[in-house]
């Protein structure tokens, strides 16, 4: 809480990469680790566009049974291998206790996503990690449990946090979720803790996902995590909602633009 600590929290991922602070945090990768292949075309993009974190997910939460659920623990390591000969970061989810400890030594930032954001064992157990984690507003979940799900990680004793708006379940349909915007200012008013959007999940619409990422720059957040590939109509999962290489570098350059106007 603000109460407690006025100063904003910037954490310091080493090798000049921080999220927080005075500077916009820029988040890209595809929503599944597929291959080397992939990963090789993903991280010459992000390197080429002076991007250092790059997300992708090993272990995937599906809502169907039969969909890609991810190369686990082998695609991690090969993401940690690479992400290193390039002076990248990794950002990859964590879905259940037991791959706290298996994941610790190839990850960068723990991501805590939307369908656990209140698996308080998960989050006790990383109460116990001395390594950020992201944790994202539940789909159906309101700002006060956000916090409140940060507080088990913080009370844990891992004060590394940052909190992710990625859109919420209403009664529209027209997009995939609703970006609640309105997140932002408020999370930024209540926490000290870096603030971060998605708008890819937050939309689902790929089209729109620019304008929405853009959008919450001016709301006030300290980074953007978006989704890219090389060929999204062939992506392992969430390809309608993931830029290709030159909408996401457009991208990269009008969300420091905009950063700017702040
Ligand atoms: C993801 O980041 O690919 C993901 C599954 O996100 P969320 O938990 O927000 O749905
Ligand atoms: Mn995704």
């Amino acid at each position: 809480s603000r109460k407690w600590r006025v100063k904003p929290t910037v954490l310091d991922l080493g090798d000049g990469v921080s999220i927080g602070g005075s500077s916009l945090a820029i988040c890209a990768g595809p929503c599944s680790i597929e291959s080397e292949a992939q990963m090789e075309k993903v991280m010459d993009h992000l390197v080429a566009n002076g991007v250092r974190l790059m997300r992708g997910g090993v272990f995937k939460p599906r809502s169907s049974p039969y969909a890609f659920r991810g190369l686990g623990l082998e695609g991690l390591r090969d993401f940690h291998r690479m992400a290193r000969a390039r002076g990248l970061k990794i950002v990859t989810e964590v879905m259940q206790v037991s791959q706290v400890e298996e994941m610790h030594d190839f990850v960068d930032v723990f991501q805590v996503g939307a369908r656990n954001t209140q698996n308080f064992n998960l989050l006790d157990a990383l109460g116990g990690v001395d390594k950020p984690v992201l944790l994202k507003r539940g789909i159906s979940g309101s700002i006060e449990e956000l916090l409140s799900s940060a507080e088990y990680v913080f009370s844990g004793g891992n004060e590394k946090l940052i909190l992710c708006e990625r859109g919420i379940r209403t009664f529209e349909t027209a997009s995939r979720n609703t970006l609640d915007l309105n997140a932002v200012p408020i999370l930024k008013a209540k926490s000290h803790l870096p603030v971060i959007v998605d708008p890819s999940h937050g939309i689902g619409i790929r089209e729109y996902v620019p304008t929405m990422a853009l959008a919450g720059v001016m709301a006030g957040a300290d980074g953007i995590v978006y989704e890219t590939h090389e060929t999204p109509e062939t992506a392992a999962s969430d390809g309608a909602q993931t830029l290709d290489f030159d909408e996401s570098a457009r991208l990269i350059r009008n969300l420091r633009r905009v950063y700017q106007l702040r």
